[in-house]
Formats: structure tokens, sequence, C-alpha cells
């Protein structure tokens, strides 16, 4: 269907997503129109639906149909069987007594929709998956044998169906997540509680959620008090207590206690409304392997008709050359890999790890080098200010109020650290005039008329002023220099708590196979190299953004895949430089969620080697898919072709690869316990 669409002119792009029915086109108005693209989907023996309707697939309803299937499905074993008992010479030639008329009837009312669409297709000189099956059937009647050719009809439709309950259950991953969204508010208003429809709940307005209620907005608790279960968000099976001027994300469950909250985002805006909108647009980030395997089933009907071409030009012998038609089985190829992405992908976002296409389980496979960020990634993003020292005419408490003032608008942990020191000695702080952050060194700022900077050393320009603070960097604080009208005045020293369940996930990755990790820091030596040391891995310090970028680019180079892990605001550039880049905590940061490759929803290292043994497994899964798929077509297509393998077995057996695939890829589905790599 891509390809029929793709050979609409002015058509640029397709993408065609199979876990929620979509597909997504990229066309020239000028060129073309809706309705061309309309008619070559149609044209491959596809249909459009309407966007409204709820879709589902091929559902069997009303007593009459279910009556027709029950019989069509006896019918159809029974003849089976009745013709493998021939073949195997168990009775004498029964079918052959049944006038022709008669199969010839059933072939037209049972394989009806299948024929017209095949028909409808060749009118378009395209060739549909049952373009196939249909040229064996017809050499099947040519040569008069009926009850085979029936045969093939028969499996054709059960082919149809396993299809279309392949791709539901590919479906299910994301519509499993889709479900959780919360359907319905109760909102204040005209200070009356009335309950809405989600969409309807505007920016802004009250929301009152009651026990055991799905909580419908992101917002800000503004009243009562709850336990809060984030595990649709975060996959973290521990609820949180939430209380007034505390966030809560939609999707997440009140377990106890009622809330009211003023809604900051409804709808599609919310995180889990991105969640769910990355989850879906996943698919059109496919890896290398599903392009090979794409443009490999390209390239396979026309080898499949050389082959029954050739199997005709030498055994003469009907029959087989309709068999190797009947047997392949197209798109196996083409749902080998997407089925284990979507299944994987749907599994992780349950988890808390948004991964946003095949593409990076791919890279994650293939990855040697982790470069970590080191402030908010490896340490909790939460230091403290522990020492003030004052050089010169000014007192520490004046020190600290001119770099708090300084700092008032900066969003750096480092920031936070001395507001809050500031905040604890209650000093008096001024409204900077003039503010500049400089990411990676520090801030600028003019402050009651004084020009202030604080950062880290390079922000110091005068050479004489780095003095005195060895013995404080010996014991691993990071330095903020505080800098008043070119003059060093102090410095502030800080202190940040390495994550706890760092060093386990570390040893982990490196269990793993990953070769390197390197810590990456705006801080100094003495800072990274003790942290380094303890944890077993190497280091760059003094590094601004750009240094960052220019060391993921470095390994790049030397033909090395990279992941980058760090906290999404600060180290974006770096992260989307990444072959693979990882966003910690990315749970209500916009910033976050659209700058990862991979988002971490909650702040927890050991999802790091979970998302590297998912990969693992997901990639090993596609490989078995595709192996098997492979042998599958290759050992079929020998035996129809050396006229081993019966037209009747040929059909039946038409539709096992795809039902393979599906068995061993929605073992992805399943992906549970503190480290899914513990089955490997
Ligand atoms: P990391 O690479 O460890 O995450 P950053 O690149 O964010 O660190 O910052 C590097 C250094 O720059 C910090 O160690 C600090 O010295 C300085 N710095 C950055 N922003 C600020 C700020 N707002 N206030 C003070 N110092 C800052
Ligand atoms: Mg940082």
């Amino acid at each position: 269907m891509e390809r029929a669409v793709r050979s609409v002119p002015g058509v640029t792009e397709v993408t065609l997503l199979l876990s929620v029915r979509k597909a997504t086109v990229a066309y020239d108005p000028a060129r073309t129109s809706p309705s061309e693209i309309r008619k070559a989907v149609e044209g491959a023996g596809y249909a459009i639906e309407a966007p409204e309707r709820e879709v589902s697939p091929a559902p069997l309803s009303g007593f009459s149909r279910k009556v027709l299937t029950f019989f069509g499905v006896v019918f159809g074993a029974v003849l089976f069987m009745v013709v493998i008992g021939e073949w195997l010479g168990l009775f004498k030639s029964l079918t052959r007594r049944v006038p022709w008329p008669f199969w010839l009837a059933i072939i037209i009312i049972g394989g009806w929709p299948v024929l017209a669409e095949v028909v409808k297709a060749a009118m378009r000189r395209r060739v549909t998956s049952h373009t196939l099956m249909t040229v064996g059937m017809v050499a099947a009647m040519a040569v008069g044998e009926w009850a085979a050719a029936v045969i093939v009809v028969f499996f054709m439709r059960v082919g149809e169906y396993v299809e279309s309950f392949t791709a539901e259950q590919a479906r299910r991953a994301v519509k499993d997540l889709t479900e959780m969204a919360p359907q319905t508010a109760r909102v204040v208003r005209d200070g009356e509680e009335v309950e809405v429809p989600v969409a309807e709940v505007k920016v802004g307005e009250t929301v009152i959620v009651r026990p055991g209620e799905n909580i419908p907005v992101d917002g800000e608790v503004i009243g009562g008090q709850a336990t809060v279960d984030q595990a649709t968000i975060t996959g973290e099976s521990m609820p949180v207590e939430a209380g007034p001027g505390a966030r809560v994300f939609a999707a997440t469950i009140a377990r106890l206690g009622s809330l009211r909250v003023r809604a900051l985002k409804v709808g599609a805006d919310t995180t889990f409304g991105k969640v769910i909108k990355l989850v879906e647009q996943a698919e059109t980030n496919r890896g290398e392997v599903q392009r090979l395997a794409d443009r490999f089933s390209g390239y396979y009907l026309p080898v499949v008709m050389a082959i029954a071409f050739l199997t005709y030009v030498f055994s003469r012998n009907p029959l087989a050359t309709a068999a190797v038609l009947v047997v392949v089985c197209s798109c196996s190829f083409a749902l080998a890999t997407p089925l284990a992405m979507i299944a994987s992908i749907g599994a992780g976002a349950r988890r808390g790890l948004l991964i946003k296409g095949g593409k990076y389980l791919e890279a994650l496979n293939r990855a040697d080098v982790i470069l970590l960020d080191k402030t908010g990634t490896l340490t909790l993003g939460r230091p403290q200010v522990t020492d003030i020292l004052a050089f010169g005419a000014l007192t520490e408490q004046e020190v600290l109020a001119l770099a708090a003032s300084a700092e008032r608008y900066s969003e750096h942990p480092l920031a936070e650290a001395v507001r809050s020191k500031a905040g604890e000695q209650n000093l008096i702080l001024h409204e900077p005039e003039q503010f500049e952050a400089i990411p990676g060194l520090g801030v600028r700022a003019r402050v009651n008329g004084h020009l202030i900077e604080v950062g880290s050393r390079r922000i110091v320009a005068d050479s004489d002023s780095v003095l005195s603070s060895n013995d404080l960097e010996a014991q691993g604080k990071t330095i903020l220099y505080v800098v008043c009208d070119g003059k060093i005045a102090g410095h502030l020293a800080a202190s940040d708590t390495l994550r706890p369940e760092v060093p386990a996930a570390l040893a982990e990755l490196k269990n793993l196979g990953i070769q390197s990790i390197e810590l990456l820091t705006g801080d100094n030596e003495q800072v990274a190299s003790p942290l380094a040391k303890s944890l077993g891995i190497e280091y760059r310090a003094n590094l601004l953004p750009e240094d960052k970028i220019a060391v993921v680019k470095e390994y790049q180079e030397k033909r090395h895949v990279v992941v980058m892990v760090g906290d999404g605001v600060n180290d974006a550039p770096a992260l989307a430089q990444a072959d693979v880049g990882i966003a910690m905590g990315a749970a209500g940061s916009d910033v976050s969620i659209e700058a990862a490759h991979v988002a971490l929803m909650r702040e927890d290292w050991t999802l790091v080697p979970e998302l590297f043994a998912i990969a693992r497994r997901t990639m090993g899964v596609v490989r078995l898919n595709l192996i098997f798929t492979a042998c599958y077509n290759l050992a079929g297509l020998s035996f129809a072709a050396s006229g081993l393998l019966p037209l009747t077995l040929a059909a039946a057996l038409q539709s096992l690869p795809d039902l393979g695939i599906l068995a061993n890829s929605s073992r992805l589905l399943r992906i549970h316990g503190k480290s899914g790599g513990a089955d490997r």
C-alpha cells in the first residue's frame, strides 16, 4: 500500500502506522489531492475508513453472518480433510464426482470479496497479497482441480482473518495505553459541579477528583489531600502523597482522598496526551532493519512470479506452479519488524519508558559508548550550599545575598541551592535589573547597581582571584565564584548527592557489554575525578554545552554508537546529537519529552539498564521473526516447486508465518520485573 501511494505523482512521503491503522502522507497539494491518494489506496486493495468512525477489524456481526461463517468453516475443513485423504490414497476420488458448476458457485460466493479486490487492483495494474493466490487458484481450475481451487479460496479467507487479527493484536499495545486516558471530568462551573467530557475542560478551571477516580488534567492541587497512583505515567507502583501545591498528571489515579485541581494542561497537551501521540507516531521512526525488510518485500512478488514461471517451464506441472504462488506469504516480511517494535514500545510506555521509535531500539542494541551528564542526572540535582567564604570588603551574608539576587531567574539546580540558602538565613534579596544565564558557566546580573557574576572558575576573568578554594574542591565540592564588578567577592561551596541506584545500574550496563562509560560535566576536575573514580568510569570536566556535543561527535566519527543520558533541559543539544538521547525524569517537562529519543518518565536509573535489556530482547525477537519467515518461505517454495507440496496444503500453510510472528512478538508485551533483562 505504501508503494501504491508513493507512486502517486506529488506524494513525497508515506508512512503506514500499523498500530493505529493510520497512514501519514506528505504531498504537494498543487500536484495531487486526497481523492487521488484515496484512489491509489483502493487500487492497492485497501479501503480508507472515515476518521470519525471507531475502527474495528472485520467484525462478525449479525446472526446470519455467524451461521454462514460456521458452515463455511465446517465445509472448508471437511473438504480439506477429504482432499488430503484422497492425496494420501485413503479413499478414491470422491471430489471428482461433484459437477464443476457446483465448485465454481462456491468459489464465487465464498471468494467474492477477495476476488473482487484482486480484480479491482489488477485493473489498476497493481498486485496485492492475494493476487498470487488467485492466480494459483485459477491455475487449479484450469487443470480441473476444482476441489483444490475451493480450498485455496477457503484459506484465502482464513488468511484474511488471521491478518486482521494479527494487526489488531499489534494495535492492542497502543490501545491498552489509550484506554487509560480519562474520559470525563468533574469541573466547578458557577459554583456547581458538572461532569463534562475531558475535551471541554478549559485551562484554569477547577476540577474535582474523588477517591478512586482518574485525574483528568495536568494541574496543580489547590485543595484536599490524596495518595496518587502515578503508574500510568511513570510506571512506578508506589503511590505518592499529593497536597496543596503539588503537581498532578492526567491519567493518574487518586487512590485515597479527594483533590481540587486547577487545570494547567488539558487533553493532548498533558504529559499523558504527549506520550500517547509519541507512541502512536513511533512507527514512523523506522530502523535500518525494517527499511531493509520493506525493500526486500518489494522485490518479493516479482521474484516469486519468476520462480513460478521457471517451475512451469521445467516441470510443466501446473499444480506445482500453482502451489508456488499459493505457499508464499508476502506480507510476513513486512510484519516481522513492526509487530515486535510496537509491542515493546507499548509495553515500555506502561513502565515509564517512552521510546520514540524502533530506530532507537536498534541503536541501543548496537551502542558501545554511554555518556553521562552529572548535575541532575547522576546526582539528585538538589545540591546544598555548605560553605560560604567572603574576601575583601563584603561579609559572608552580603556575598550570599548578592549571589542569590543574581540567581533569581536561573533554573539551574545550583541557583536553587543558592536561593534556598539565602532563604534559610532570611536575607533580603534585590530584584536584578539585568539578567543573563550563560549555559555551562553561570549567570551575570546587575544587582543594586553592581555587576554580579556567579559561576564556575571560567567566569572569573582575572587570575589572582583563583585562591584558597583548593581544600573545598578537594572535598569534591562545586565551587561557585561570586564576582562583584570584576573583583572576586567570595566563594560558595555546594555539594550534591549521588543517586543511590546509580552504582548498581552502571554495573549492570557494564555487564551488558558496554565498553566505555564516560562522565561529561561542566563542573571542575576535583568534583568529577573522585566521583568518576568511585563509579569506575571515565570523565571529562570543565565542559561547556558545545564541548559536550563535540565529544558526542568525536565518538561518532570513530564509528561508535553513542548513547547520551542527560537532563533534557541543559543537555538537549547533546541528547539530540547522540544516536540515542535519554532524558531523565521527563514527566511534566515538555522540553525533555521533545528533546529526547527516549524519555524516562521517572528519575530512576534502574530504567536505563532495563531499556537496554528491552532493546536486546526486541531485536532478538525481530531476528527470530525474520529468520522464521525466510526459512518458511524458502522451504515452502522449494517443496512447492519440486512438486512435493500439494496445492491444498500450500494454501493451508500460508497464514502460518503471520501467526508465528504474532506469537513470537507478543512475548514482548509482557515486559515486567525490576529489570527486563533477567530472563536473558
Ligand atoms: P553539568 O555538566 O554537571 O550538568 P552544567 O553544565 O549545568 O553542569 O554547569 C557547569 C558549571 O557551570 C557548574 O558546575 C557551575 O559551576 C556553573 N554554573 C552553571 N549554571 C550556573 C548557575 N545558574 N549558577 C551558578 N553556577 C552555574
Ligand atoms: Mg546538567
